[in-house]
């Protein structure tokens, strides 16, 4: 029996009141897909997915009203969103069945049964659902034993090639979870890609699935399998492998982590195309022009400007280096450089970001804070005038 005890306190609530106006309304609801996978496996749960056969808009209607919320309806996906102060947002849905017309298009979608929305679904550890009214699980394709034995399974041999998307997501999964692909999902997988399945959706699909990548804890490990899979070539064409890849993706994440203010998906995407990004690669991801270059300036100009740095006569020339880096260039060039200028550079980032000082300044400012460490490193060189040798 699943505990919905565990579950914190809005998403507890959130149920109870699901439970209590479907009894009034006489609508049989069900938990369905990721928070059931959650709670099985004692993991935080977030969204709230609710299916019903019948009565979804008549429970999603008396919900916003028991709740003072309100409703969104989206009818091409037989949806409704409930959302309410203080509460998770909770999602209402028909159940239904779909039909892929062909590789990689849109389903084709119809009111079904319980059981027809389960077997739609991508894996079996999130084809299942949780009778709200009395508790009890529906697991038509046995994903209790694959949560148990840590796998992920697609449901039928043309899952990937009908939605490509999949390839993302079980590769996303996988590493969230540190589940492992069941083998002859992993060979349908990697068939799928080999066949070019990833180029019957569109560039933008894609990118939403590489986004979603990076926002992931373990987005190191997943962007590597994704490009060892040869699912990122659809976006930037087949590229040798890269034995320094995953030690970038794994400073990227440590940087951004410990700072928000940093643009993520920027820093990833050019730690992905290093020494090789051109504004082409990235078609399809909605980045902004500014964006755009920034990526590519991290990516082509960077090792140039590490040279640059290493091979810089003095200080001077050092920090002139530093006049156009924007501050996600700044971070991953500190990640790499050595200690006091690393130090003097971040310190630069920081104050541009605080607003302390103008971008236009920061030369200066960098100047004078890897004097401090400059100093503080070799005793300090001084000119005669008693002025920093810089
Ligand atoms: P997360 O914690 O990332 O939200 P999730 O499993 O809830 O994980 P969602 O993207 O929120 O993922 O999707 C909700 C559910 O819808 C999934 O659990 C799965 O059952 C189903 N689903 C989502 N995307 C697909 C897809 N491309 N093909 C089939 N089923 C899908
Ligand atoms: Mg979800």
């Amino acid at each position: 029996m699943i505990d919905l005890t565990s579950l914190p306190n809005p998403q507890r609530r959130a149920l109870d009141i699901v439970k209590e106006v479907a009894a009034e309304k006489n609508c049989r609801p069900f938990l369905v897909g990721g928070p059931v996978r959650d709670l099985l496996l004692g993991r935080q749960v977030i969204d709230i997915d609710v299916t019903l056969e019948d009565g979804a808009s008549t429970l999603a209607r008396s919900l916003a009203r028991a709740i003072s919320g309100r409703v969104r309806s989206f009818p091409q996906f037989l949806t409704y969103k409930v959302t309410a102060d203080g509460l998770p947002e909770i999602d209402i849905a028909t159940a239904r069945k779909e039909k892929y017309r062909q590789p990689g298009a849109l389903p084709s979608v119809t009111a079904g049964k319980l059981k027809d929305d389960l077997v739609r679904r991508d894996f079996s550890i999130n084809a299942l659902a949780l009778d709200l009214t009395n508790g009890a699980l529906h697991d038509p394709t046995h994903g209790e034993r694959d949560l148990h034995d840590h796998v992920i399974r697609v449901l039928h041999d043309a899952s990937f090639a009908d939605d490509p998307t999949r390839i993302f997501r079980a590769v996303r999964l996988a590493a969230r979870l540190n589940f492992t692909l069941d083998p002859h999902t992993d060979a349908l997988l990697r068939t799928a890609v080999a066949a070019g399945a990833l180029g019957h959706i569109s560039r933008e699909r894609v990118w939403r699935e590489v986004f979603l990548a990076f926002d992931e804890a373990e987005a190191p490990r997943i962007v590597q399998s994704l490009h060892d899979l040869g699912a990122l070539d659809i976006l930037f064409g087949a590229r040798p492998s890269d034995p320094e890849l995953h030690r970038r993706l794994e400073a990227v994440r440590r940087q951004a982590d410990a700072d928000p203010q940093l643009d993520r998906e920027v820093m990833f995407t050019a730690a992905l195309l290093h020494g090789n990004a051109s504004p082409l690669d990235v078609e399809g991801s909605g980045f902004s022009q500014k964006r755009t270059r920034n990526v590519v300036q991290i990516a082509n100009e960077l090792p140039r400007f590490r040279e640059g740095l290493s091979e810089a006569r003095d200080d001077r020339q050092r920090f002139s280096l530093l006049r156009n880096a924007s501050a996600e260039a700044l971070s991953v060039l500190a990640a790499s450089a050595p200690a006091h200028v690393a130090q003097a550079l971040e310190r630069t980032r920081e104050a541009v970001f605080s607003g302390e000082i103008e971008a236009s300044d920061a030369r200066a400012f960098a100047r004078r804070v890897a004097m401090e460490y400059l100093q503080k490193d070799e005793g300090g060189r001084m000119t005669d005038d008693g002025q920093p040798a810089l």
